[in-house]
């Protein structure tokens, strides 16, 4: 019964146009006859009602539609409608060009106000479909969009993370510009792609299905191009999850973005600029895989550490050395510690993988010493690390097991930890400090704290992530961002260091900003111990 019902509205609001010339055209008819045939004294009072045509045909149809039926209604109440039948007296033609003229101003006003209304109605209409700045469809939108059934889709999730900082140094104009510029430039691509923005730092994409390696490495080239916002450059750190489904079935639109955004995410831990689901089940089962062997793999020689030098930037000399984990997996082979770590830092085996790499720096520490070489050696520590009650405990007997002193050891945390549990982590920091531990700031600058918050800490090293480093040469914003940074953190009493050098340009540009010291490719990649102290002896 409702379902016929709904059906009903639905026709009717689909021909709603015609409905409503064709009440007012037959409002108009009846109106005649009664005029003509039933009214008794005065006629023309009657003509009064076609008012109600004419007004409802302005509104809905807009000025013609009020122009039409003012004119009708004018002619049929005029000359149609004799003052008396017996003896035949016609309208004084001025009395009924008079009143038609009054009717067709009536028809046209109401036209315009019914314009403007539906204007306006669009507008709230859009709005509440569309993001105010950066003007993209948002989540609303999506709901509202229906795909033609039974057909296939490619369904791709954009997360651009480096979103705020873009906003920060850029301006959001600058930002929004971009996003508008994509999806400009999508459009052209496919006229039928929609980009959704269901988050600031977050796009989605629905396109009919056709070659998706052409697809991926069209949109990857749209989002690079577009990157120049008046004469600006601006550094967009994207990565893109892709997924086909067929026979999309009308349900939520949402739900299909799932699978896209898992690969997104994945794209963004690997560091890559995309991924495609389908690998997907595969690479989850290969990290669970990896989890189960991981327990053994650190005992039995197949994890260890690699050295990467950190450099004094004046005399050219290594200042450090910072330790990072290799897995040499026996079927697999080197596998990057961005590939285990986040799963493995989801288990409780990530406070015994610091300890042990505690351990294995701290015995590459005591055979440097023994060859008097006295550099500090700096071990990353995980945030879930914090969260063991027993951390510090256990760190300081691990470090009597050797002869080393607290003041070559350099801890590497992240603001992450800082900002989410600060008064913990001020405790546990203290506790470290107090030993003569140096405690450094990994990745600075890609969370969202300030060296004002980082303050209340005990910090010896800020180290700049390398995403400032990858842009500095370019984009003169950077420059003045690293450079007020590196004159803060100095005037904070902070030593700063900087990551990811790849070239002589960026180290000379960076010395030259005040920078003390700098990691990167360009000066040394990771080695293994062995090599590692070969190499250092030459600067005992
Ligand atoms: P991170 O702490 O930021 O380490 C620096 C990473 O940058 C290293 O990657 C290093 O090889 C790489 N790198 C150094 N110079 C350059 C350069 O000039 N260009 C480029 N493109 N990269 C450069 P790696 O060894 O793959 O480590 C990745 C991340 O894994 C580390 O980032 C760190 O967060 C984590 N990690 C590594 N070892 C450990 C560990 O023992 N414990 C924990 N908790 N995390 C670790
Ligand atoms: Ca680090
Ligand atoms: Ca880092």
């Amino acid at each position: 019964m409702i379902k016929k019902y709904s059906k009903l509205v639905d026709w009717m609001k689909r021909y709603h146009k015609i409905l409503t010339a064709v009440f007012s055209v037959v409002f108009i008819l009846i109106n005649y006859l009664i005029m003509r045939y039933l009214v008794m004294y005065d006629r023309t009072a009657w003509s009064h009602l076609m008012y109600i045509p004419i007004i409802f045909a302005g509104v809905i149809l807009g000025p013609w539609g009020g122009l039409i039926m003012g004119i009708l209604a004018g002619i049929v109440a005029g000359p149609f409608i004799p003052i008396s039948d017996q003896p035949l007296i016609r309208q004084f033609w001025a009395d009924w060009i008079f009143r038609m003229t009054i009717m067709i101003l009536a028809g046209l006003l109401a036209g315009a106000f019914g314009n403007l209304y539906q204007r306006t109605r669009q507008q709230v209409f859009d709005l509440r479909l569309r993001h105010s700045d950066s003007l993209l469809l948002n989540i609303n939108a999506l709901e509202q969009m229906t795909l033609e059934k039974k057909k296939s889709y490619t369904f791709v999730s954009i997360i651009i993370a480096n979103g705020d900082s873009i906003c920060e140094v850029a301006g959001y104009h600058a930002y929004y510009e971009y996003l508008r510029l994509v999806e400009k430039e999508l459009l052209s691509y496919d006229k039928d792609i929609k980009l959704i923005q269901p988050k600031p730092n977050h796009l989605w994409v629905i396109k009919p299905t056709g070659d998706l390696m052409k697809d991926i490495d069209q949109m990857l080239h749209i989002l690079h191009q577009s990157a120049t916002i008046s004469d600006q450059r601006l550094f967009v750190d994207y990565s893109l999850g892709f997924t086909q489904k067929k026979h999309v079935q009308d349900t939520k639109l949402a739900n299909y973005f799932i699978h896209s955004d898992i690969a997104a995410k994945e794209a963004r831990m690997k560091n890559l600029t995309h991924m495609i689901y389908n690998d997907f089940d595969t690479l989850r089962l290969l990290s669970y895989e990896l989890l189960t062997e991981f327990q053994e793999a650190l005992y039995d020689g197949s994890l260890y550490l690699n050295y990467q030098p950190k450099f004094d930037l004046k005399t050219k000399k290594p200042s450090g050395l910072e330790a990072l984990i290799r897995w040499n997996h026996p079927t697999r082979k080197m596998i990057r510690p961005d590939q285990f770590i986040s799963d493995v830092e989801q288990t409780n085996m990530i406070h015994e993988m610091t300890q042990q790499v505690f351990r294995w720096s701290l015995d590459c520490q005591k055979k440097l010493n023994e060859k008097g070489v006295f550099l500090p050696i700096s071990i990353n520590i995980s945030t879930r690390n914090f969260y063991d009650e027993a951390f510090f405990s256990k760190m300081m007997t691990i470090l009597k097991e050797y002869d080393v002193k607290p003041k070559y050891v350099e801890l590497e945390i992240t603001e992450t930890v800082l900002m989410e549990n600060p008064e913990m982590s001020k405790a546990i920091l203290e506790l470290f400090a107090n030993e003569g531990f140096k405690i450094a700031i990994d990745d600075f600058g890609k969370g969202y704290s300030s060296l004002a918050y980082l303050a209340q800490f005990p910090i010896n090293i800020i180290k700049i992530d390398r995403i400032f480093t990858r842009q500095i040469l370019i984009n003169p914003t950077t420059q003045h961002i690293v450079k007020a940074t590196i004159d803060l953190a100095k005037q904070l009493g902070y030593e700063v260091l900087i990551e990811g050098i790849e070239d002589k340009e960026t180290a000379d540009l960076l010395e030259r900003l005040g920078c003390q010291s700098a990691q990167g490719y360009y000066f040394m990649k990771p080695k293994s111990e062995g090599e590692i102290i070969t190499y250092l002896l030459q600067y005992k």
